[in-house]
């Protein structure tokens, strides 16, 4: 039995048909985990859906009333770039129940993972990138609106910038900010990396950090309080001194109550969506270390997936499971 919760239900599943986007992924995963040992049905937890009132603490009321009344316009679904129906309206907010479950979960157990979710390209007030409820900034208001937690770190490693993330959480800027920074100061850490580029925004009460591949979707990037631009084929190893580089750099000017690990799979070399170069060996060192790290300052993790578009499913759901066996061996 793992120390910790993993969260999951066959609903994550997204109605979208065929297309790039595995949605039988998580199923597969919470198979691979129990066939492979690493989990037993003990482990799962089956989430809620979210409600509407948290719903609404991210996204505006005009939004969410076009997701439950189909009438997004059809520039808004061609944005969103997966077909939607009332099915996959209600997946994603139970992804973000999920996520909610996740997060609190993580604040007495130091870490729990989402089987799914991640969906950091959905804004308040509009979905893209196959992202239409932000499940993540869903479960950190609400559990800062039942004080829980008073701030939060999200960790995005997804190859795809966390264009939403930012957005949201960059509204909050002007009130109650409990922390700032020089906007958009040019950084090259000591003892860098090869290639990338680190910048640095503001931050409120949620510090967000995104590594990701430059040269890739969102073409317009809006600053998260960290961002770290990878040239396209970084390898493991420079891949790993940016997220060692970049999370000690967050932790160093920030504490937050909560730390949500967007821990994607498609920065893996064989990425039918993404241009950079790591292993799936490189990734499960990249899980290692934001757990090591977190666990070795008591901060409680909540993880979700997000993407993965491996040319063989099969790798997708490996990378994935890594994950849950990454954190089984730190938080052992
Ligand atoms: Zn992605």
């Amino acid at each position: 039995m793992l120390p910790f919760k993993l969260v999951y239900s066959d609903a994550y599943y997204l109605p979208i048909g065929d297309h790039v986007f595995p949605a039988e992924k998580y199923r597969r995963i919470r198979d691979r985990l129990i066939a492979d040992g690493i989990a037993d049905a003990r482990d799962f937890l089956e989430p809620q859906p979210a409600s509407d009132p948290d719903i609404l603490l991210v996204h505006t009321p005009e939004y969410v009333q076009k997701l439950q009344t189909g009438t997004l316009s059809p520039r808004e679904e061609m944005e969103m770039e997966v077909p939607y129906s009332r099915d996959l309206a209600d997946a994603f907010w139970l992804a973000a129940g999920g996520s909610i479950l996740a997060a609190r979960q993580s604040l007495t157990d130091k870490v729990s993972i989402s089987i799914g979710g991640g969906f950091h390209h959905a804004f308040p007030d509009h979905g893209e990138g196959f992202c239409m409820i932000h499940d993540v900034a869903v479960a950190i208001r609400r559990l800062q609106h039942d004080d829980q937690i008073r701030t939060a770190m999200t960790f995005d490693c997804d190859v795809h910038q966390g264009n939403g993330t930012a957005t949201i959480f960059a509204a909050q800027h002007k009130a109650g900010s409990t922390h700032s920074v020089a906007s958009s100061t040019l950084r090259r850490p000591e003892g860098a990396p090869r290639g990338g580029r680190m910048r640095q925004g503001h931050a409120g009460d949620v510090f967000t950090i995104s590594l990701h591949q430059h040269n890739n979707y969102p073409l317009w990037k809006p600053p998260s309080s960290i961002d770290v631009d990878l040239p396209d084929r970084t390898d493991d190893d420079d891949y790993l001194a940016w997220v060692d580089h970049a999370l000690s750099t967050g932790l160093e000017q920030f504490e937050p109550d909560l730390l949500c690990y967007v821990a994607g799979a498609d920065p893996y070399k064989e990425d039918q969506l993404g241009g950079l170069n790591l292993t799936i060996e490189g990734l499960k060192q990249r899980d290692e270390l934001v757990f090591r790290m977190a666990h070795a300052r008591g901060i409680p993790v909540m993880v979700t997936f997000a993407g993965g578009y491996a040319q063989n499913v099969e790798d997708t759901v490996t990378i994935h499971s890594n994950t849950v066996v990454a954190a089984k061996e730190v938080f052992a």
